[in-house]
């Protein structure tokens, strides 16, 4: 099979699994349980995990939340913002490109008496710094504008506007999940309060994630409402029984994505541009979308004028192949991505998105591109 819908979701990495299976397997103890050896084992292998994220990050080990995934940290971040912070203000700036983790839950506060500034985008799906300033008033509470986008790759200046934010006294916070691996992450350099992310989007398992509390804008023990009550687990932001094996493979897939990041990102660069330049030889009136320049590299939003991406999707899937018409969280409806970056209905129905692996070799990328281009004729 020929997969380049790593935007979805990435293959488990060997050595993920390998890490992870002894944690299926006989070290199955508790993290929570105390003193015998395989609980023991567990907690450890949970605070190396939480480590090696941390070391990708540049981050403290204690400013990590273990979570099920990027849409339960938006959930958790967004929700809790709002739940603790609300006799402060119940003012959220956002963009119109977020992931849905993020736009419907702040829908949801809308419904329940927070107000919400939608930002635009330009042409490239980008957020200008100088509209986030604009929005923010006595009453914001929160700005969460993601730093990567999932659908064009298109990548925002979360450096200003996280200092715009901190300038203000404002949390920032921002929806990481897509530049993980693929572009450097130092959030000592990036003043972000909040950030979110997810493993299978870096060759970790699906069901975890982590959040990034920062501790200096908060003090030791932030407070914001946790999404799930109960026990302790997570410095009591979030209750329930560690997935040790996940979080393992998460912590895994980090160290991974830190040691391989260069590397891969000068891989996914190239074949990208291989790509698009095969496809601009080869396919009349072919268009990219996306920031040319700030961008996740290997991701490619491309748009035919004669094309119906659903066919185009449906005919490489019959070939083994698979690429998206979109995001798979938002099956059946238009791209609300396409259409805040200007695109009409006709031309977000004539957009497809290649999304590259880093171990993909030449062959495989000729290959593919044979078959997309016979396909688009
Ligand atoms: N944010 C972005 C930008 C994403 O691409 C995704 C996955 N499509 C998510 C959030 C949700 O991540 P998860 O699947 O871990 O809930």
């Amino acid at each position: 099979m020929l997969y380049f819908d790593n935007s979805a979701t990435t293959r488990v990495a060997d050595e993920v699994l390998e890490a992870m299976l002894p944690y299926l397997r006989e070290e199955f103890g508790n993290a929570s349980s105390k003193h015998y050896a395989i609980a023991r084992n567990a907690r450890d292998a949970v605070e190396n995990a939480r480590s090696q994220i941390a070391a990708l990050l540049n981050a403290s080990p204690n400013e990590i939340v273990f979570t099920s995934g990027a849409s339960e940290g938006n959930n958790f971040i967004i929700k809790g913002v709002a739940d603790s912070y609300a006799s402060k203000g119940k003012h959220i700036v956002t963009s119109s490109v977020e992931h849905k983790s993020v736009l419907n839950t702040v829908e949801y506060l809308s419904q329940r008496g927070f107000e919400v500034t939608y930002l635009p985008v330009d042409r490239y799906g980008q957020v200008n710094p100088l509209d986030l300033e604009g929005a923010l008033r006595p009453d914001t509470i929160l700005a969460s504008i993601m730093w990567g986008n999932n659908e064009v790759g298109t990548t925002n200046d979360v450096f200003t506007m996280a200092r715009i934010c901190e300038s203000r006294g404002i949390f920032f916070h921002t929806d990481a999940t897509q530049v993980i691996g693929k572009l450097p992450v130092d959030l000592q350099a990036l003043r972000a309060t909040f950030v979110t992310l997810s493993a299978h989007k870096f060759h970790g398992p699906k069901g975890v994630g982590c959040c990034y509390l920062r501790e200096s804008h908060l003090g030791p023990r932030p407070n914001l409402t946790p999404l799930i009550h109960g026990g302790s687990q997570e410095q009591g932001y979030r209750g329930g029984t560690l997935a040790v094996h996940n979080i393992v493979g998460l912590g895994k897939a980090a160290e991974l994505a830190g040691r391989d990041l260069q590397e891969n990102s000068r891989r996914l660069t190239e074949g990208g541009d291989w790509l698009s330049t095969y496809l601009v030889a080869e396919v009349r009136q072919i268009r990219f979308n996306g920031h040319p320049s700030d961008r996740i590299p290997g991701i490619l939003s491309i748009t035919v004028p004669e094309l119906n991406a659903d066919l185009l999707v449906q005919w490489l899937a019959a070939e083994d192949i698979a690429v998206s018409s979109g995001s798979a969280c938002s099956i059946g409806e238009p791209s609300h991505v396409l259409k805040a970056m200007g695109f009409t209905k006709d031309e977000i129905r004539r957009t497809v998105r290649v999304s590259l692996d880093a171990s993909i070799r030449r062959e495989e990328l000729a290959c593919f591109a044979e078959h997309l281009v016979k396909a688009l004729m």
